[in-house]
């Protein structure tokens, strides 16, 4: 029988109405011929409060213990649906991640799934039919005992890696939104669904902060190939016809995409500040002085870029860090001052990234100077710009945002139908 993983968040399942629903679009697979796993968050806002529970009792808690505590909100909600399932005649058990068990390391509240006990699940299956509700987000550490946690957002994961370990057909994704969009649609009311989108460009939209998925889910779909579909739980599962192709996002190997665009989609930032360092000397080893603390003080920076030294003597350098990093990130520059040896030091914080992200851009010149015309007829400065192989960001001006958005969105033709 073909074998599924349905995944359901916070939201899908954040009172006994909606879990009943989610029972629901469960039994439309099972009934449909499929041997199904489901993995399960927690119910809304239960995850936040336990991580509040635990500062709350001492800031400086022990990881283990925090792990045992965050990892309840899953228990709760696998036994539940498996109760919902079995109330409307589907043969389902629970299981927790220490029971099948999901082997991981003992990175404590980021820990890394090892692997998932694949062949338990399918001879359950075979045996008994049960639909197997799992808890996602945890994991045992074998050596240890101990109950793990993956870091938050983590039971996309947790279903990616069951779906790898069952060679599952496709891993379904049941978020409160309905896909993929090529930019967000509160800003560019052109935005569209992306029927499909190739594993490395959602790898980068993750990595920009694009909350539908985890990132490490989506690295795990890579390696493994497993084909992920983000779609909706609020369509009422009785209008959804199981042998059709459902509506969605599908996460695949870019050979499954037949007519690739030169730009998929287009993610911005207002969460970003800027900063440069004027006059700072130009000889060997400065960078790792001025890069050197900061990554001490765990600020990541994302876009550097330096001048061409003019006298040969001193240069200016500007990269970008995270908006609520930026005091502190001043901060530390300020201390090492003489250490570095610079003039001054300026920043920003009313500055937005803007990211375009395409796997044609590999084959195709020209797309970022494309932009950087289209920007500039309409007055909008670039402060700093980086590419890699399938994406580019510009820094600009938060102001502009939403033009700078809209203008590139039409230019890449992703407002068409
Ligand atoms: N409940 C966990 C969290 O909120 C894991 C998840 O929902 O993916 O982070
Ligand atoms: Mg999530």
């Amino acid at each position: 029988m073909p074998r599924l993983v349905m995944k359901f968040g916070g939201t899908s399942v954040a009172d006994i109405p909606r879990i009943r629903n989610v029972a629901a679009h469960v039994k439309r697979e099972v009934d449909a011929g499929h041997d199904i796993a489901v993995v399960v968050s927690a119910m809304a806002g239960k995850t936040n409060e336990l991580v509040g529970w635990c500062a709350d009792t001492t800031p400086l808690h022990d990881a283990r213990e925090y792990d045992t505590v965050v990892a309840s909100g899953e228990q709760v909600t696998s036994g539940l649906l498996a109760m919902a399932l079995q109330a409307i005649g589907v043969a389902a058990r629970s299981w927790q991640g220490w029971q099948l068990p999901i082997h991981t390391d003992d990175a404590h509240g980021a820990a890394r799934i090892l692997d998932v006990n694949g062949p338990e699940l399918i001879r359950r299956f075979k045996e008994r039919g049960e639909v197997a509700v799992i808890s996602g987000f945890q994991g045992l550490h074998q050596e240890s005992g101990r109950i793990t946690t993956l870091g938050r957002g983590g039971s996309d994961t947790s279903a990616v890696a069951v779906a790898a370990a069952i060679q599952a057909d496709r891993c379904d994704i049941y978020t409160d939104v309905d896909g993929v969009y090529t930019t967000d649609p509160r800003v560019v009311a052109k935005a569209r669904r992306l029927p499909k989108i190739a594993f490395e460009e959602m790898l980068e939209l993750a990595s920009l902060g694009a909350k539908v998925l985890q990132v490490r889910s989506v690295e795990l779909g890579m390696v493994h190939n497993v084909r992920i579909l983000v779609r909706s739980s609020f369509e009422q599962p009785e209008n959804i016809d199981p042998h059709g192709i459902p509506p969605g996002t599908l996460i695949c190997n870019e050979e499954e995409i037949v007519e690739q665009q030169m730009v998929t989609g287009i993610a911005f930032s207002k969460d970003e500040a800027q900063l440069s360092i004027r006059r700072v000397q130009d000889k060997p080893g400065v960078a790792a002085a001025i890069f050197g603390p900061l990554a001490e003080a765990n600020i990541n920076v994302d876009m550097i870029v330096q001048n061409v030294s003019a006298d040969g003597l001193t240069t200016d350098l500007t990269f970008t860090v995270p908006a609520a990093d930026y005091a502190r990130a001043s901060d530390v520059l300020a201390q090492s001052r003489t250490r570095i040896g610079y003039e001054r030091l300026d920043g920003a914080t009313d500055v937005a990234k803007i990211s375009v992200i395409g796997i044609g851009m590999r084959s195709h010149a020209g797309v970022a100077a494309e932009a950087f015309k289209a920007l500039g007829q309409r007055g909008i400065n670039i402060r700093a710009i980086t590419t890699s192989e399938i994406k580019f960001s510009l820094l600009i001006d938060e102001a502009y945002t939403e033009l700078a958005v809209r203008t590139l969105h039409a230019l890449y033709g992703l407002d068409k139908v």
